[in-house]
């Protein structure tokens, strides 16, 4: 490759894997210098940070920014993704979501209608997690300048002690939350023109009131939403951040028949693209039985499972044991393979 080449952003270091992970420690955590406010500030890169509040309270911050093509799509939009993917940036942390913003850069010729169908579906997402966006702006670029809309939300709430993705300790069962692959898959279909193949749709949803039901119900010690990279991403990223090991039993992972199917026909695995209504919870083993029961008695949970657990051999490292009784290590993605997912 030619130095010129190198020195350019590429598509794949905003796809949430390795590459991402350079480009983040290379250019954004070696140029910031002042970082944190709390216990949680930006070298953490967990999916918020805190800010030390008043009475023993702490509050957490997140931001993020939405950029999904299509605009539209089985299961969601990119007005559902905004405000879901700041919640649940807020609820893996622990954190009861108080309040949002939304900052929004539009392309000169997006149909008001349009904007008002992406409106109206963050109002809904809002209402359903019972969660405001109290401010907001509005920017609008020359035609051809963005790709039709790209929505930022930033999040605030509110814990007495945040959860971190590093939580984890040994001998903890790891639960996920339900399904995974079906956003990736979903868009996949829709994009490919597969969509005769099955009715899969994105989970996008947002998961405070889930999470807050899994907390009530055991000790948790870890939580962390698998979005780009999908569950790859996300367990290495634990297992890392830890220095300990994680095991999973593969036929204990729930995906979706249909997700299997176009996973197959494009060749990309489950396990490595986004999920957008599902969480990684980390629990102690007494009670790790008792948040899966709790889970699944909300539908955004009903199909939770123990997946695995977490070892103090192969730290830093996912294995993965196969139906067959093989071990296989599942590595971190490059980035997730499906862009402007989320
Ligand atoms: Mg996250």
């Amino acid at each position: 490759m030619n130095k010129n080449a190198q020195d350019k952003v590429k598509i794949i270091h905003g796809a949430g894997g390795r590459a991402m992970d350079q480009l983040i420690s290379d250019h954004i955590l070696n140029i910031f210098t002042n970082k944190s406010a709390g216990k949680i500030g930006l070298d953490e890169l967990d999916d918020g940070a805190t800010i030390d509040g008043t009475e023993g309270k702490t509050v957490v911050l997140t931001t993020d920014s939405h950029l999904v093509k299509p605009l539209f799509f089985p299961g969601g939009d990119i007005g559902r993704l905004a405000v879901s993917g700041t919640i649940n940036d807020l609820a893996v942390m622990g954190a009861k979501p108080l309040a949002l913003t939304s900052s929004l850069i539009i392309e000169e010729g997006l149909k008001l209608s349009e904007l008002d169908r992406i409106l109206s579906s963050m109002e809904k997402t809002c209402h359903e997690a019972g969660v405001p966006i109290i401010t907001g702006d509005t920017k609008v670029m020359e035609k051809n300048d963005i790709d039709k809309i790209v929505i930022n939300t930033a999040g605030v709430g509110i814990t007495n002690v945040p959860t971190t993705d590093s939580g984890l300790r040994p001998g903890n069962k790891v639960i996920v939350t339900g399904t995974i692959g079906d956003h990736g898959m979903a868009l996949m279909q829709y994009r490919e023109g597969l969509s005769f193949k099955s009715k899969l749709e994105s989970d996008i949803a947002p998961l405070n009131n889930l999470l807050e039901l899994a907390q009530d119900s055991g000790e948790i010690t870890a939580m962390k939403d698998p979005t780009r990279g999908g569950l790859a991403a996300a367990l290495n990223e634990m297992a890392t951040k830890s220095n300990l090991g994680i095991t999973l039993k593969e036929k204990s992972i729930p995906i979706k028949e249909p997700v299997l199917g176009i996973s197959e026909l494009i060749g990309i695995s489950p396990y490595n693209v986004a999920n957008e209504g599902k969480a990684i919870v980390v629990t102690n083993a007494e009670s790790a039985n008792n948040v899966v029961n709790e889970l699944q008695k909300n539908e955004l949970g009903k199909d939770a499972r123990i997946i695995g657990e977490i070892t103090e051999e192969w730290p830093g490292k996912v294995i993965m044991e196969t139906e067959v009784g093989g071990r296989r290590f599942l590595d971190a993605p490059l980035g997730d393979p499906v862009p402007r997912i989320c």
